[in-house]
């Protein structure tokens, strides 16, 4: 490494600077906040400026590993689509899409029923223009119209079929760490806040001065340090859906790594090529998430009245779904190079040690309708 390859790499970058700046002035900022702006920054965020995905990337997502991700759920939506009774104009939409190959692998199924073809409008919630760009790269040779849209509250109101595939883990959390003291509320917020001054300054986490409760769900027992994560806009995002599905028929479909029981504990994580590094490293040049908490999304979604099924393993899930079956027609028309590829990206999908049950599904619908596949059997 030379010289001015270190210095680059000890620098802070534009972004850091900010929120040095910002905390000198203001004091510590939530987690929360410190997220927004590492993800979606207008200038500096993670989002807005990187390519995140794929070998080159940072992480790879279940639909860049293989088609057969985006081909199951494609037929899933099919017979959402017919659970909703058919509509002849379903607003499909996708929260956070990425590349769009999801949707591609999607929309490509979706040829197998020409009704349902006929009756979607694709709506994609994505706040990155640079991702915006990528997206209809890849899905304008599906020849179908794509709109987009910077939030679910802004897509028509109409019967509607969701899907967010790592998309709930982006949005921002607040952490509040238990302390020893005694009293109804023995909670701080952890925060982020700085260290040292000129070029040796750092950001740090660090707790905030008066007490401060979450708002919601926290589990009776608890042991002082004991960390709880709250996820308003994940919450917020689950009530207008369950809101969308009492008005109009609907079924949406929430694929993240989390946890089906609200708990204690620290998610706050970051990873950059493939590894993980610490969550305040470099702001805005590495990837920051947080697991998502299934058990607070569906207690949201039943007191709103709508259905919720699972959360169940990805694995479980999509095994259900059929992939050995759609796996082994792959395999047979490939040649012997591309078999092995298309094993391996199929195990990796469903792995118990790795994605398969870190990975869970959960299903949102309006109520009455039934069971949709993958939760049992
Ligand atoms: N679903 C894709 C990509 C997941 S990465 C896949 O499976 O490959 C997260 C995506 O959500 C990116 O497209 C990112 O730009 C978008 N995103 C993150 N926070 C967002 C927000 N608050 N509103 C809208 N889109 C957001």
């Amino acid at each position: 490494m030379t010289e001015a390859s270190v210095s680059a790499l000890l620098a802070h970058t534009p972004l850091e600077a900010r929120l040095l700046e910002l905390i000198a002035e203001r004091g510590p900022i939530s987690i929360g906040d410190f997220m927004a702006d590492a993800l979606g920054h207008p200038q500096h965020g993670y989002y807005t400026t990187r390519e995140p995905f794929g070998a080159e990337g940072d992480f790879t997502t279940a639909p860049e590993i293989s088609q057969i991700f985006g081909e199951l759920i494609g037929a899933w939506l099919i017979d959402a689509w017919e659970a909703i009774g058919a509509p002849s104009i379903v607003q499909l939409v996708e929260l956070g899409p990425g590349r769009g190959t999801l949707m591609s692998d999607i929309l490509r199924v979706a040829r197998i029923r020409p009704p349902f073809r006929a009756a979607i409008r694709v709506t994609l919630v994505e706040t990155s223009g640079r991702l915006r760009l990528r997206q209809r790269k890849t899905l304008d040779p599906a020849g179908v119209p794509v709109q987009w849209v910077d939030r679910l509250d802004d897509v028509p109101a109409a019967p509607t079929l969701l899907i967010a595939n790592e998309f709930f883990d982006c949005l921002p959390i607040r952490q509040f760490v238990r302390t020893a003291e005694t009293g109804p509320q023995p909670w701080r917020e952890r925060l982020v806040g700085r260290t040292g001054e000129g070029a040796e300054a750092r950001l740090i986490f660090t707790l905030s001065n008066t007490t401060y409760a979450p708002r919601s769900g926290i589990p009776s027992a608890g042991q002082p340090e004991d960390i709880f994560e709250e996820c308003e806009a994940g919450a917020s995002l689950m009530g207008s859906l369950a809101a969308r599905f009492a008005d109009h028929k609907g079924r949406a479909l929430i694929i993240d790594y989390g946890h089906g029981r609200s708990g204690f504990g620290d998610t706050f994580q970051a990873v950059r090529r493939h590894a993980s590094v610490h969550p305040l490293t470099r702001p805005g040049e590495v990837d920051v998430t947080a697991h998502v908490d299934f058990g607070a999304l569906a207690r949201i979604g039943r007191a709103a009245g709508a259905r919720v099924d699972g959360p169940v393993r990805q694995g479980d899930f999509l095994t259900r779904l059929g992939l050995r079956l759609r796996l082994a027609r792959l395999v047979e028309a490939a040649d012997a190079d591309a078999r092995v590829a298309l094993v391996s990206a199929a195990d990796r999908l469903t792995a118990a040690d790795g994605m398969g049950s870190l990975f869970k599904v959960m299903a949102l619908s309006s109520a009455g309708l039934t069971e949709p596949p993958g939760f049992s059997g």
